[in-house]
C-alpha cells in the first residue's frame, strides 16, 4: 500500500480541517460575506467529507494490519474512494507524485477491499476481461469475437487465460476497448469481474462500473503501451478462487 496515497488524503483532511476552521471561527466572515444559513450547510458537507475520509484511511491502516474491517466500513469505503478519485489524483500531480503509482495503489486497494469479502460465485458468475493487446500482434487470428478462435500455440497469454477458463468454467472476453468491455458486461451481467489492463484503463473501469465487484489485474508492459503485453495468470487464478470460494 503506498503511503503517498494516504499521504494525499491527509492532505485533503487538512485542508477541509482549515476550511472548517475558516467558516467556524471568523465571525466577520459570515456576518459580511456569507448568510449563516449558507454557511452552516458548508460546515456540515465540509465536516461530513472530513469523517468520511478519515473513515477511509482507518479502513486502510485496518487492511495494511490485516485486521477485520466491518463490511459498512468496506462499502463506504469503496463508494467514497470512487468518488473522491478524482480529487485525489489531482493533489497528486499538484505535489508531483507519479500518476501511476497513485493509480497502482488505487486499484491494489481496491483489490484488497474487494477480497475481504466473500463471494461463493460459480464460474459462469465470473468474467475474465482483457485488452486486446494481450494477443501476440502476429497472430492472424481474430480472437475479440470469439476466443474459440484461439488455436492456444502457447505464443501468448490468450492461451492460459482460456485454460482457465476451460478449468474453472469462469466467462472469458477479449475486449478492443471501453465501449466493447462495457457491452460485454451488459450483456453477461457477471456477479463480479477481473479485469486485465493497464493502471488508466483499469482504473476507467473501477470509476465506471458501480455495482459489479471488479478485482483488477495491472498486465505487464514490456514491449511497450498496448502492444503483446502479458499477465500474471497465477493472479487471475488466485481471484477466480477467492471469488469461487464459498
Ligand atoms: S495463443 Fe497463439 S493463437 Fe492464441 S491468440 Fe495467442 S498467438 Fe494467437
Amino acid at each position: 500500500m503506498s503511503l503517498k496515497f494516504v499521504g494525499i488524503l491527509l492532505v485533503i483532511c487538512l485542508l477541509l480541517i482549515v476550511g472548517l476552521f475558516t467558516l467556524i471561527f471568523i465571525p466577520q466572515l459570515q456576518s459580511v460575506y456569507v448568510f449563516s444559513v449558507v454557511n452552516a450547510i458548508l460546515v456540515l458537507v465540509l465536516l461530513g467529507l472530513l469523517l468520511w475520509i478519515i473513515q477511509i484511511i482507518l479502513t486502510i491502516i485496518l487492511l495494511w494490519y490485516n485486521i477485520n474491517v466491518p463490511n459498512i466500513m468496506i462499502k463506504l469505503t469503496k463508494e467514497a474512494l470512487r468518488i473522491t478519485y478524482p480529487a485525489i489524483e489531482f493533489f497528486g500531480v499538484v505535489f508531483s507524485i507519479d500518476k501511476k503509482s497513485i493509480r497502482r495503489s488505487y486499484t491494489n486497494l481496491n483489490n484488497q477491499l474487494v477480497m475481504s469479502e466473500e463471494y461463493g460465485l460459480s464460474g459462469e458468475e465470473i468474467l475474465i476481461i482483457s485488452p486486446h493487446c494481450l494477443q501476440k500482434s502476429s497472430c492472424p487470428y481474430k480472437i475479440t469475437n470469439d476466443i474459440k478462435n484461439c488455436k492456444k500455440c502457447g505464443n501468448c497469454k490468450v492461451n492460459p487465460l482460456i485454460d482457465l477458463h476451460e478449468k474453472y468454467g469462469v466467462n472469458f472476453r477479449v475486449a478492443s476497448g471501453g465501449t466493447i468491455a462495457r457491452r460485454i458486461i451488459m450483456e453477461l451481467r457477471p456477479k463480479a469481474i477481473i479485469a486485465v489492463a493497464c493502471e488508466r484503463d483499469l482504473v476507467n473501469g473501477l470509476q465506471d462500473v458501480k455495482k459489479i465487484p471488479i478485482i483488477a489485474v495491472t498486465n505487464k508492459r514490456l514491449n511497450g503501451p498496448c502492444i503483446d503485453t502479458e499477465v500474471n495468470t497465477l493472479k487471475v487464478e488466485h481471484a477466480i478462487l477467492k471469488l469461487m470460494k464459498e
